[in-house]
């Protein structure tokens, strides 16, 4: 058993859309709260407030423009940086609490650990100015806290993974890392033909030395258990042929099953605890950062995957699980043969453990 360190402060509520409605809004921290409540993390989750850090070690990550405007704009009032993603008064102060988090969680790896940081905004779609390789929007986010901790640990051992299984792309992630070769970014998601941030394809390496250095592993929408699990024997294939000691993931969870009225992935808890029982026992150390996740997926594939972060030998939520239909298997089988071919091409070492799924419509 390990102990999860869980760093949560109630200033991660104080970024707020009030007066408008938005699906990335403080409640989500309280199920999130709630979630950590259950009986199958008693004692095997320890809940601690990080200090308030200083927002401009972001400048690591983000221009300091760009830094300097969406704060600055918030002190301002509730105001929308586009269509999607809103700035508030708390966001400052929200924004700082995470700095200290990532300081916090990066220490807690150093010595060995584990950590989870519960705060929001969320911030895998913020990219070095704002809006990422060409996505139409900020996508929520505002400062991209997994690629700050993610580069903060790789001035110490490198290279670090960064494993992404939020519903969405991390394009903010992408384009931060894209000529970082010391930053593996893996990164499941649905196909973003069919989904915000429209970018995030089996071709799409990263550049110069860092070519192949970023995965990009696209599932169909409507995925189930079976695709999902597949994907996570292929993160896992890497993972053990990068041997990192550290692993930082974007731990969404807008791809449970029934999660929110705008994604149609067909998830599990088996999947989330899955990923993390498996992943974080091949590092030293490991961080993970909360991004996507509106509804149930914030309690039941939360749990499970904090329970698999613990090391807990089964899966407390226990769903049922889900197949996927013919036609996704076969999206799904097309997507992973066009990865492992552009990384042969790009010269990749990975190339040779992604396997191809081998699934049948059952
Ligand atoms: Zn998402």
């Amino acid at each position: 058993m390990s102990l999860v360190t869980v760093l949560y402060h109630d200033d991660f509520m104080l970024h707020s859309p009030e007066p408008y409605q938005h699906p990335e809004n403080p409640a989500r921290l309280r199920r999130v709260l709630e979630a950590l409540r259950a009986r199958s993390l008693e004692g095997r989750v320890q809940v601690r407030e990080p200090r308030e850090g200083n927002s401009s070690v972001f400048t690591s990550v983000h221009s300091p423009s760009y830094l300097k405007y969406v704060l600055s704009l918030g002190d301002q009032g509730v105001s929308w940086i586009d269509a999607d993603t809103y700035v508030s008064p708390g966001t400052r102060k929200a924004v700082a609490r995470l700095a200290g988090a990532a300081d916090e969680a990066v220490s807690l790896a150093l010595e060995g650990g584990k950590a989870f940081i519960a705060g929001r905004p969320p911030g895998h779609h913020a990219g070095i100015a704002g809006r990422a390789l060409g996505a139409p929007t900020n996508g929520f986010c505002i400062v991209n806290t997994a690629a700050l901790v993610a580069r903060m640990l790789s001035a110490r051992s490198k290279p670090v993974v960064v494993v992404d299984f939020d519903l969405h792309h991390g394009n903010g992630t992408q384009e931060i890392f894209w000529d970082d070769p010391n930053i593996i970014h893996i990164d499941i998601h649905q196909d973003p033909a069919t989904i915000y941030p429209g970018v995030g394809f089996p071709e799409d390496l990263g550049t110069g030395e860092a070519k192949g250095t970023k995965v990009n592993i696209v599932t169909p929408p409507y995925s189930g258990d079976d695709i999902y699990m597949h994907a996570l024997s292929v993160v896992r294939a890497i993972v053990e042929e990068v041997k990192p000691d550290y692993i930082v993931f974007s731990a969404g969870f807008d791809a449970y099953r029934g999660d929110n009225d705008f994604t149609v992935m067909n998830v599990g808890s088996r999947f989330y605890w899955e990923a993390g029982r498996t992943l974080s026992a091949l590092a030293k150390g490991v961080v993970a950062v909360l991004e996507g996740g509106y509804g149930v997926g914030l309690e039941r594939g939360l749990e499970a995957f904090m329970a698999g972060l613990t090391g807990l030998s089964e899966d407390p939520v226990g769903d049922r699980e889900s197949a996927s239909m013919e036609s996704a298997l076969r999206f799904y089988s097309r997507a992973l043969a066009r990865l492992k071919k552009a990384l042969k091409e790009a010269g990749s070492p990975y190339w040779d453990v992604v396997e191809e799924p081998g699934l049948r419509p059952s």
